[in-house]
């Protein structure tokens, strides 16, 4: 099931008596979901995820804009008719019931037409329950589980009504590392298997990065950029977009462009023909320096960091933004550690130019 947004605004009136600042939560998102993709919303705490999930869950009405299921306009209907899945970060499960009673609970309350047989509706919690793999867990209650069987508990019951599309709003936040990355494995195999429109909201860029078919990069209710994990971080549209993504970070340096170059602190270490002269911000992904003793970029050398296949070379600049300067060279090249600078080459792909004000990417 395709699932489309437009102009979708949601304004929280304010709670603030005295400023009387209302809060755009949402302002104005229009995109497509694909039908059967899995796409993760991304972006800080406070961006409007949630509020984007609950607009499409029915939960939360838009002030503005439409959201359609396929070609059906399901902007007025109510949540129980939209045929949604939802799962939120506290497992939210009936502390009082079994896993199985938990299970069937959204299929004992179908009414009229949709209500299904006794027999049907403990072959659907059981085929849900197989599917996320706590089939052997159903006569036990929620406190007698892990975090991640509870989540799973939480998955098999929004999966049990076979809904039209899934919303997981933070799904993993409550677990450990371990579990957490089992965890988004699972979700990814459910989601490729059942076939089912998903919307994973997370302000894990990481964990976005490695389930989604496309990323939606989000920013103060606004949205950045829509693509596939991999273009998205290859090909940043705005400074933002460039920090959020990458683990290391990206490191950004002050510079300018002056007669086709990109140059910082009066080193060219980028080719930038046809720009303007002008201030600019200057991102490099950790993978896009290279050793080099004749290198252009001259920094100053603090640690080496091993980390086995690579290693992390942390240096500093004084145009750099960041404290440091964080490099990831391959771990065969030899290193002078004990060298009190390193120079760099750096790989114009993983180079990226920002205009100083507005923070836009310049495209050359
Ligand atoms: P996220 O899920 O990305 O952390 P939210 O969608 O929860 O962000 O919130 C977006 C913005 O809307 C925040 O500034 C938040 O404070 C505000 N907001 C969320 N819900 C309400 C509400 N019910 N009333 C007023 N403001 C709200
Ligand atoms: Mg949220």
């Amino acid at each position: 099931m395709k699932v489309v947004l437009q102009n979708l605004t949601k304004i929280f009136p304010s709670r603030d008596k005295k400023s009387g600042k209302e809060v755009v939560a949402v302002n104005d998102f229009t995109f497509e979901i694909p039908d059967g993709k899995l796409i993760g919303l991304l972006g800080p705490s406070g961006c409007g995820k949630s509020t984007t999930l609950y607009m499409i869950s029915g939960l939360q009405k838009p002030t503005s804009g439409k959201i359609f299921f396929g070609e059906d306009d399901v902007t007025e209907l109510s949540t129980e008719n939209r045929g949604i899945g939802l799962v939120f970060q506290n497992y939210a499960l009936y502390p009082h019931m079994t896993v199985k009673q938990n299970i069937l609970f959204p299929l004992e309350n179908l009414k009229g037409a949709d209500r299904l047989t006794k027999e049907e509706m403990l072959k659907r919690a059981h085929d849900a329950a197989a599917l996320v793999q706590i089939d052997d867990l159903m006569d036990r209650k929620p406190n007698e589980l892990s975090g991640g069987q509870q989540q799973r508990v939480a998955i098999a019951r929004a999966l049990v009504k076979m809904p039209r599309v899934l919303l997981l709003d933070e799904p993993l936040s409550n677990l450990d590392a371990r579990l957490r990355l089992q965890t988004r494995e699972e979700i990814r195999r459910i989601q490729k298997e059942t076939g089912i429109t998903t919307v994973f909201v997370t302000h894990d860029q990481e964990e976005a990065m490695s389930i989604s078919d496309m990323i939606v990069v989000m920013k103060l209710g606004v949205l950045q950029q829509i693509g596939k994990p991999q273009d998205v971080y290859d090909d940043p549209v705005n400074l933002f977009v460039a920090k959020f993504l990458g683990t290391p970070p990206i490191n950004v340096l002050e510079g300018e462009v002056k007669g086709g170059k990109v140059c910082i602190g009066g080193a060219a270490v980028a080719e930038a023909p046809g720009v303007a002269d002008q201030p600019v911000y200057i991102g490099i992904r950790p993978e896009g320096f290279e050793l080099d003793a004749n290198g252009a970029l001259e920094c100053k050398l603090s640690n080496v960091e091993v980390m086995g296949r690579d290693v992390s070379i942390v240096s500093t600049h004084e145009s750099s933004v960041n404290p440091v300067i964080r490099s990831i060279i391959d771990a065969d090249y030899a290193i002078d550690r004990e060298a009190e600078t390193v120079r760099y080459n750096i790989k114009p792909h993983k180079l990226f130019v920002f205009n100083k004000e507005t923070e836009e990417r310049i495209y050359f």
